[in-house]
């Protein structure tokens, strides 16, 4: 899909107006609502507002401000090219729209807009006259020459009053001299404001709206980055409350917006510090791994072969890969280990069930494409799940040899046999037979990826629509690539899928681009299967969190893993501090550690209960430690410090103790009484979890969510509609890789079970 620009137009010196085909974006745009756009491989993402839509011609049009390196880049485009990504429509339409047509007449609607916040207020002026409402409009600017749409406000709106620091305008003056004229001397009767444009206008435009008593709504879509809800940046505290500006706005109450902290973070992103190129890697030395403790020669069966890795002085400066690997011989020498059980307990481990004494044994015998083929059958990621499996607690976790020794290294010789097919250009079956039918599967993460595949295998016509420019779920945003290469690794297991016959299509955000019931009427998918991950961050809640310089592990992880902050060449920005403090034990805060030390930080990580509790892989925390990381454990923030401009200094915190074991089996931490003490730092990373986000609940009518906004399905992914599947973090939260896969697999078997029943009927 090329989103080509149909027309370009400018409207003042430094904005201009661009018509861009992107039916789908058309189609289901809404006044009030965003998109996200990318223009190359390497662009940052860019939130702009929607100005127009045409469903016939299937375009959209968007108002640009040449201001950054990005807009001016942009500024140069002319019909005919096309940008990589857009994404959308995205954010809450304007709450108006909702409002009965016969209540909505006998309503008085003022908007006032500044700058380029004028062209996202033309779709809303423009919805309600077609609904029979004329609003009054207050625009302003420095100079005429620089406001937009002024022509086709006046065709849309009651009134528009143009006011102009000089003397170019009907007026001379702020908006809100306009505002306050028409109001206190006019004696205009309104029931609602709605403004947008620069946040300080914003803010005072809600002062005096209140002062006059006035319902005040303000757009806050200038502070958003992603745009899907995923990585936090567009946090703003709403009546003290954090809300995500991409999912919950951009339009809220401006009465209850804190517009201060909302202006110190748009700031945040333009000091621009940690974002260089790091040298040119140095070739790793090989390391040897003592996960485990283990250090001497390892020929015999006990001990497993171990696995080189690099130098952690000369890694930790670096974005290569950790483990290299094993080598054929070592795989082979490894392998020669397996017991083969009669009653193989490694593989009730494997929440999919692969054959692992089948693969090993061909391992051992030097069969590796066979091995590969067994491997094939029942997982889509192998070379992924290699890496990144918690197999201490699952295939070997249970393996026999564990109980005297070290168990079988499963995890490295599925890597070994998944990078072996891949370099050795190994193909795998294809569906013998095609059905026609057509099933859609949201998300293109670990749950989404295996439920297509075990769909194309039946004969099934799958496409996945992920909201992202890239497929691949958590393994592109969040895990880096010094654990999960990115372009080898998870895009060759993207590739296999498209060798399948599945389709893709990218920047569909289901809810807001097309809604499930839409897919199912009017796209005549049979069935559905919902992999939508749990990408909303969670914070503490305590003191200080909204300060600049404290991100969510998402946010952090997602500019440098997606979008490349770190590489001089992308031109998305990124923060990071002289001195970081993570805050939790899991292997998202082990990845945002060692993000930050690659970049030149000090890291501490801050867990509230002790080493063995820690829920990051075993060998993640080894790697933490050996490269430089500073842990420390049994201790709890209890407040974030700023200092006078809004920038953390500190963050105060107390020791734990353990106590008795809580409803999760684990020793409950407790609070050390007057062990309170601050560590300075000028950055806070929170890694705290992840929660589903609400966007496909709440825009599919009888799709249940509970409690924690994870969509209710039972154990075959089930959902409370008939028809639609769910899986993976979308279901249990936030949980691993293999678990989504085997959650995704268990789906495609009950949706084919579920079609084929339909067909009967
Ligand atoms: P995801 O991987 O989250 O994929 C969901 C996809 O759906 C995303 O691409 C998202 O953009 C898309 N989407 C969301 N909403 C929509 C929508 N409305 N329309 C269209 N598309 C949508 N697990 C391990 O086992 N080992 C590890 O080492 C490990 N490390 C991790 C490190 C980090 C930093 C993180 C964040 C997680 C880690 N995990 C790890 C957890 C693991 O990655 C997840 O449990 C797993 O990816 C969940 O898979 P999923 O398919 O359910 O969701």
């Amino acid at each position: 899909m090329k989103y080509t620009v149909i027309s370009k137009k400018l409207l003042s010196e430094d904005t201009f107006q661009m018509q861009i085909y992107a039916p789908r974006i058309a189609n289901s745009a809404l006044p009030g609502q965003f998109v996200i756009i990318r223009m190359r491989d390497k662009s940052e993402r860019i939130p702009l507002t929607i100005s127009d839509h045409d469903v016939e011609t299937g375009t959209i049009t968007l108002v640009v401000k040449a201001i950054g390196k990005s807009t001016k880049t942009m500024e140069n485009y002319q019909v005919g090219d096309y940008f990589e990504d857009i994404v959308g429509p995205l954010g809450r339409p304007s709450e108006f729209i909702h409002i009965p047509e016969e209540e909505l007449r006998s309503k008085k609607f003022l908007f006032i807009g500044g700058g380029v916040g004028i062209a996202p207020i033309y779709p809303q002026v423009k919805w309600l006259q077609e609904h029979g409402v004329n609003a009054d409009v207050i625009i302003g600017a420095k100079t005429y020459s620089l406001l937009v749409f002024v022509e086709e406000l006046r065709q849309r709106s009651g009134n528009l009053y143009i006011t102009t620091d000089d003397t170019t305008g009907d007026m001379q003056g702020l908006v809100t001299d306009v505002f306050r004229k028409l109001v206190q001397e006019d004696k205009k009767q309104y029931d609602e404001v709605i403004a947008i444009g620069p946040m300080i206008m914003m803010k005072f435009v809600t002062k005096m709206a209140m002062e006059f008593g006035l319902k005040i709504t303000v757009s806050l879509n200038a502070l958003m980055v992603d745009g899907t809800g995923m990585c936090g940046a567009c946090r703003v505290r709403i009546g003290g409350e954090t809300k995500f500006t991409c999912v919950d706005g951009p339009e809220f109450d401006g009465s209850l917006v804190n517009f201060d902290e909302a202006m110190k973070r748009q700031a945040m992103y333009n000091t621009v510090e940690g974002r260089k190129e790091l040298k040119a890697e140095e070739d790793a030395e090989a390391h040897v791994c003592h996960v485990g403790g283990i250090s001497e020669e390892h020929k015999d069966r006990l001990h497993r072969v171990l696995v080189p890795e690099q130098d952690p002085n000369v890694r930790n400066k670096n974005f290569q890969e950790v483990c290299l690997g094993y080598s054929a011989e070592d795989a082979i020498e490894e392998a020669h280990r397996c017991l083969q059980c009669k009653n193989p307990q490694c593989v009730s481990g494997c929440p999919v069930n692969i054959n692992i004494p089948a693969f090993i044994k061909q391992v051992a015998e030097g069969n590796f494409e066979e091995a590969a083929r067994i491997i094939d059958r029942d997982s889509a990621l192998p070379a992924v799940c290699g890496r990144v499996c918690p197999q201490e607690t699952q295939c070997e976790g249970k393996c026999v040899l564990g109980r005297k020794g070290d168990p079988i290294a499963i995890g490295k010789l599925e890597r070994f046999v998944g990078d072996w097919a891949r370099e050795n250009h190994i193909e795998f079956q294809k569906p013998n037979h095609k059905n026609g039918i057509k099933v859609a599967v949201i998300g293109s993460g670990p749950a989404g990826i295996t439920c297509a595949k075990e769909l194309l295998t039946k004969g099934y016509d799958v496409t996945i629509f992920e909201a992202l420019h890239q497929f691949g779920g958590v393994l592109v945003y969040g895990i880096p690539s010094f654990r999960l290469p990115k372009e080898t690794v998870v895009r060759h297991e993207i590739e296999n899928l498209r060798k399948l016959g599945c389709k893709f299509e990218k920047n569909v955000v289901v809810g807001r681009t097309i809604s499930i019931d839409a897919l199912m009427e009017k796209e005549n998918f049979k069935a559905i299967f919902i992999g939508s991950g749990a990408g909303l961050p969670t914070f503490m809640g305590i003191e200080g969190e909204n300060l600049c310089g404290v991100v969510s592990a998402n946010e952090f992880l997602t500019r440098n893993n997606l979008l490349f902050s770190y590489k001089e060449e992308y031109e998305t920005p990124n923060y990071v501090g002289k001195n970081v403090v993570v805050v939790g034990g899991g292997n998202v805060a082990m990845d945002a550690a060692r993000t930050a030390l690659r970049l030149g930080a000090n890291v501490s990580i801050v867990y509230r209960r002790s080493e063995e509790e820690l829920p990051a892989r075993k060998e993640e925390v080894h790697h933490a430690h050996e490269e430089g990381i500073d842990f420390q454990l049994l201790t709890n923030p209890t407040e974030i410090i700023g200092d006078e401009n809004g920038w953390v200094k500190a963050i105060r915190c107390v020791r734990m103790q353990l106590g008795e074991a809580d409803a999760s089996g684990r020793r409950k931490p407790e609070v050390i009484a007057g062990s309170e003490f601050e560590m300075p730092t000028d950055m806070v990373i929170m890694a705290l979890g992840t929660t589903s986000n609400p966007l496909i609940g709440s825009t599919t009518p009888g799709l249940k969510i509970n409690a924690k906004k994870s969509i209710i399905a039972d154990e075959n992914g089930q959902t409370t509609r008939e028809g639609i599947f769910a899986g993976g973090d979308a279901v249990n939260g936030s949980a691993t890789v293999i678990l989504a896969m085997g959650a995704g697999k268990k789906a495609a078997f009950a949706m084919d079970e579920y079609i084929q029943q339909k067909l009967k009927r």
